[in-house]
This record gives structure tokens, sequence and C-alpha cells, in this order.
């Protein structure tokens, strides 16, 4: 049996947030608002584009390390990619759809169900506890402050703040430091096998994976979690 951690790191979005819960449809929602604008282009044909050009986007490391920053940017390419299918220009059209998306996408976001309570009891208890979170510094801010995450936690780091984001294993070893643990002490908890479970492993931290949409692990994946959960809550009986 691992003993139990000092510190657990945890994940904000689709970890304790249902951030990514269904994209493809809020993309099909803005498809369907704006088609009209576009000309002879119905929703689905521009959503298939949409979503091509979006598998695109984020298939790249790089590319999707800047997108995470530059959030609005990153939807305008992507819309940009999409309208080149049908020979529409760039317009102020694509700004005001990205702006739309980033706001159908915000409504949607919510604490998973017992998620908030977890943090409460896990502030209860002895472990120090660190939210490590990827992505643009004010949005991640604002979800911190709109759910008031932020005073569970001893130390928050944000990519966009820190400047370094998972998986780069400075950010988690900074997180680390600001906890006053060493890497065996601590716990990573989070949905995403790449940046929360490999990045954490690869400097010594007992990685948790949420398998957050249950579809288990994909196939071919060379990533393998020390332990998987099903949902936040599930930490609760790993640490009585
Ligand atoms: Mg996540």
């Amino acid at each position: 049996m691992k003993n139990l951690p000092r510190a657990l790191i945890l994940d904000l979005d689709d970890t304790i947030l249902e951030s990514y819960g269904n994209p493809d449809t809020a993309w099909l929602q803005l498809c369907r608002e704006f088609a009209g604008s576009l000309g002879d282009v119905t929703a689905e044909e521009l959503q298939a584009a949409v979503l091509q050009a979006r598998d695109w986007y984020w298939s790249d490391a790089e590319r999707a390390r800047r997108g995470r920053l530059e959030v609005l940017q990153a939807r305008r390419d992507i819309l940009l990619r999409a309208f080149a299918e049908f020979n529409v220009p760039d317009s102020p059209l694509v700004t005001r759809m990205g702006e739309r998306y980033n706001q159908i996408r915000d409504e949607a976001i919510w604490p998973f169900p017992g998620a908030i309570a977890t943090l409460r009891r896990l502030q209860t208890t002895d472990i120090r506890l660190g939210l490590l979170t990827n992505g643009n510094a004010e949005m991640q801010r604002a979800k911190i402050e709109r759910f008031s995450v932020a005073e569970y936690f001893d130390h928050v780091q944000i990519e966009g703040e820190f400047g370094i984001g998972k998986p780069d294993e400075r950010a988690f070893r900074h997180a680390l430091e600001a906890l006053s643990v060493e890497p065996t002490e601590a716990w990573m908890v989070g949905d995403n096998l790449d940046f929360d479970i490999r990045g954490a492993q690869q400097v010594g931290i007992h990685a948790i994976w949420v398998d957050t949409h249950g579809n288990g692990l994909p196939d071919g994946t060379i990533v393998q979690p020390d332990t998987t959960i099903k949902s936040l809550p599930d930490i609760v009986k790993l640490i009585s």
C-alpha cells in the first residue's frame, strides 16, 4: 500500500470543473447561430469544417500551447481555416463567433457533483493542496474565482501566470517547492494522460488518473496511471 501523501496536486478543468464536456455540441450551436451569415452553407456543413480545423489546430503541441494562452486567437484561427473551405474571407464575423463560442463554453462550465464537497473534506486533513492548471491567466483565474476554488488550496499555479505549464517538469517542481514536499510525498490528480499523468510521473510523483468520461485508457496509450478513479470524490477513499 502506498503511503498517504503529504500533498495533493489537483488539475482544474475536467477534474474539478466540467469544462470540456461537449465541445462538438457547442460548435454546432455556434454554427446554427451564424451559418445564415455565411451565405449558402448549412450549420452542419460549417460544423464539420470547424471540427476538422479544430482537430488540426490542437494536434500540434506547440500550436496548442500558444492556443491555450491566447484562446480567442485560437478560436479565430480555427474558424478562419473552416471558412476557407467555403471561400468565406476573414471578417469581423470571425471575432464575433470566437467570442460567442467562448461564451457558450463558459456557460457550460460547472463543478462536478461532489467536487467542491471533496475539496472541503480535503481541507480538513493535514494534506497540503495545490492547484495546477494549464491555460490563459485571465480565463483560469476567472473560473477559479467564479466557483470560489482558491480558498481550498495552499498553492494555486496557472500556466499563464507562472509561464510554464504541464507536462513540463519545471511546472511540477515549482508546485512541489511551493508546497514544501518531495516528489515521493505528493500525488497528482488529473484527467489528462499526457499533461497530468506522464508529467507527474516523470518527476516521480504518484499519478492518479480521473477517467472523467468513463472510457478507460485509450487504445495504444503508453501512459500508465498509478491509480485510476472515476471522479474526484473517489480520492477521499484513497486517503482515509
Ligand atoms: Mg484537465
